[in-house]
């Protein structure tokens, strides 16, 4: 599939929007297992990304995502925002214009262990990573109803972060107090996954 400029918009925007909207309710996941900061985070990188969507559409897919990733890094700050920074990085250096479903599945589990390098974190320890590592798994398997699939399957993972203990990121502060709560970064990556269904589907 070819990802060309106005694909690339509508990306950048629905992300962006999906986020920015949820903010606050990031912010009361994180309030609760954190320092109650992860939407304000979020929203400072998303809103300036948002600002940007027209520049940032204008380059190729890869710049376009490796910019997303610098401001990312830039604006979010906390531990997301280098986490989510590196993702988008590592997307950016391998996804061309032209992608294929198998490409795209390589390069989210290469950006996937960079994240995973970055954050000494593993699946299994209630962060972002539990909601990457079953996306990945359907975009590795392809066939019918995709976004549905993704959608699906990133909402289960996130709510499979409610029962876990925190291993990483502040919430493993908390130790036993941090479970029967959904991890923020589970559920902002959730939405991420959600907004990109939403293009695929041609509904955003
Ligand atoms: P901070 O914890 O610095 O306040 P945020 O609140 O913005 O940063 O982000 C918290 C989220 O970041 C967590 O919910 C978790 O998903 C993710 N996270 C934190 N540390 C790690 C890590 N080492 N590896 C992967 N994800 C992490
Ligand atoms: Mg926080």
């Amino acid at each position: 599939m070819m990802i060309d400029r106005e694909t690339r918009k509508r990306l950048i925007v629905a992300i962006a929007n999906r986020v920015i909207a949820s903010a606050d309710e990031l912010t009361d996941l994180d309030r609760a297992i954190g320092d109650g900061d992860h939407g304000t985070n979020m929203r400072r990188g998303f809103e300036a990304v948002l600002a940007a969507a027209d520049e940032l559409s204008a380059k190729s897919f890869g710049e376009s995502l490796r910019a997303v990733g610098t401001t990312l890094v830039m604006k979010v700050g906390g531990a997301s925002g280098p986490l989510y920074g590196t993702l988008f990085l590592s997307l950016g250096k391998s996804l061309a214009n032209e992608v294929n479903r198998e490409q795209v599945a390589e390069a989210f589990a290469v950006a996937i262990d960079a994240v995973k390098a970055r954050g000494k974190s593993e699946a299994g320890q209630k962060t972002m990573l539990d909601v990457f590592l079953p996306v990945l798994a359907v975009v590795r398997e392809g066939g019918d109803g995709i976004p549905a699939r993704l959608r699906a399957t990133a909402r289960l993972a996130a709510e499979k972060t409610i029962p876990m203990k925190a291993i990483r990121g502040r919430a493993s502060f908390l130790g036993e107090r941090s479970i029967g709560h959904m991890d923020p970064g589970a559920r902002s990556s959730e939405l991420i996954v959600d907004a990109v269904a939403d293009v695929m589907e041609g509904c955003a």
